[in-house]
């Protein structure tokens, strides 16, 4: 029996980026008859492809069935890293996994630009990332991991249980992966700010307008939204964990959405957040149901995340589960009540990395499949997709790879939970 959460009186179910955000409101204004392209989804793939579609002189319209930069754009973690969801050793055994690799550094990089390019500010600090082995085989392994990052110059080393009091306040790790170049981000300031620029530049957006269908229409779509029809010439969907397989069959068999959750504490002693991540760095743990923590921008608060179950749950089960977690892992915070607990949507795919491209069939162009690591892969896929659109630069490198259907367990929700505990075993034998 996991226990009920201690909540602050102020507590609320919503992402605790929100306070003190502002974030886009749009006015809802009418549809136009006509674009060039449509972009559906308004987070940070869609608005970032919708700013480089605009930057190109074309007439874009932003449509999402909720608020602009509602989903996982402004609830993630902030934490932005190169790379994905597979190790660098992984991409560096794979014939184009050097150049994949360096794609995701620049990536990150972009990210980094991004602030004076757009006049932002989102709390971008640079503290290096840990991945804090939950099981002494998966310690062991980390070594060949550190050695691929040094073989390609990029900072990263070992971290032994010694070394790690320094480091984290728990003693449940068996050891860590140090990688320097990561970074902690506030979310919803850059999706907010991504936004404005999209906006400044002449996108139209538009919530609480689904896109209910899509035709081929000679060269181009006829989309069915909420709101009324709409013409244009292309069609980017960037729905990412909210992907509709009603939108296109094709996309709804490669992308498993699940969610994602995360709990922020009420303000602590600044020698309590201090004693749990003295350096402000961004800590994910090993497991395939992952937890991934840090500290507020501010340093006053642990945010705290993770995948609770494949299947559906409740932000309330989730609160009180990642509370437990949290706490196991930092006895120092028990009795630290939550502030916010929300969710969001993650999608995952079958082989782990993200896809992008036209699909031959209808000919929609896509960009998605971040597998819970997307904040820089996004907003890089979706300038590179505006680019193009444009004429004036190529897809990703990741453009054109094979990507796989998910298998069918994965596309009946009822065997999600099965799937679950066949995850939960592997945890425990460190797999
Ligand atoms: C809790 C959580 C923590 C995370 N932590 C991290 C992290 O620390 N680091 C990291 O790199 N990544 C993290 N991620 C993942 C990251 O947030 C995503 O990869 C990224 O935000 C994806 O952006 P997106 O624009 O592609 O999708 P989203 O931001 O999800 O936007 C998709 C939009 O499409 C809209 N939509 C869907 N269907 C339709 C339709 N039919 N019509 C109109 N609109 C539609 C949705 O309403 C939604 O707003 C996290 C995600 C979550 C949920």
């Amino acid at each position: 029996m996991v226990q009920v959460a201690p909540v602050t009186p102020e507590y609320e179910a919503v992402p605790y980026w929100w306070d003190g955000v502002e974030l886009p409101r749009p006015a809802p204004s009418p549809l136009p008859e006509a674009v060039d392209v449509a972009v559906v989804g308004g987070g940070y793939t869609g608005l970032a492809a919708a700013l480089e579609i605009s930057r190109g002189g074309r007439h874009v319209v932003v449509l999402d069935r909720d608020d602009i930069v509602s989903g996982a754009s402004s609830r993630n973690g902030g934490m932005a890293h190169p790379g994905g969801k597979h190790p660098v050793s992984d991409f560096l055994r794979m014939p184009d996994g050097r150049h994949l690799w360096d794609e995701t550094v620049e990536a990150f990089e972009g990210v980094d630009a991004l602030a004076p390019e757009l006049g932002i500010d989102f709390d971008w600090q640079r503290c290096g990332h840990i991945e804090l082995a939950h099981h002494p085989r998966v310690a062991a392994a980390q070594r060949a991991v550190a050695d691929a990052y040094t073989s390609i110059g990029e900072g990263a080393r070992v971290l032994t249980v010694a070394d790690l009091r320094s480091e984290i306040g728990s003693g449940r790790f068996f050891g860590g992966l140090l990688v320097e170049r990561s970074a902690g981000l506030h979310p919803a300031k850059l999706a907010a700010g991504l936004a404005r620029a999209a906006a400044g530049a002449g996108a139209a957006l538009h919530g609480a307008t689904t896109v209910l269908g899509l035709q081929r229409r000679g060269q181009g779509f006829e989309l069915e939204t909420s709101r009324g029809a709409l013409r244009s010439d292309e069609v980017v969907v960037a729905t990412n964990g909210t992907t509709d397989g009603r939108l296109l069959r094709w996309l709804g068999r490669r992308i498993l959405p699940v969610g994602s959750y995360m709990i922020a504490t009420e303000t602590l002693e600044p020698d309590v957040a201090a004693s749990v991540n003295p350096h402000a760095r961004m800590f994910f743990d090993t497991r395939n149901f992952l937890h991934y923590w840090r500290l507020s921008p501010d340093r006053s608060r642990v945010l705290f995340g993770g995948r609770t179950s494949l299947a559906p749950t409740t932000v309330e089960r989730s609160r009180d589960l990642l509370h437990s977690a949290m706490v196991a892992i930092h006895p120092q915070l028990a009795g630290v009540r939550v502030d916010r607990a929300w969710g969001g949507q993650v999608a995952l795919t079958a082989d782990r990395f993200p896809h992008v491209g036209r699909h031959p069939g209808s000919g929609v162009v896509y960009a998605m499949g971040y597998c819970g690591s997307g904040v820089a892969l996004s907003i890089h896929f979706g300038r590179a997709v505006g680019r193009w659109l444009c004429g004036s630069g190529s897809l990703p490198a990741f453009a054109g790879r094979p990507w796989p259907a998910l298998p069918w367990p994965a596309q009946v929700p009822s065997l999600l939970a099965v799937a679950g505990v066949g995850f939960r075993i592997r945890d425990a034998l460190g797999r």
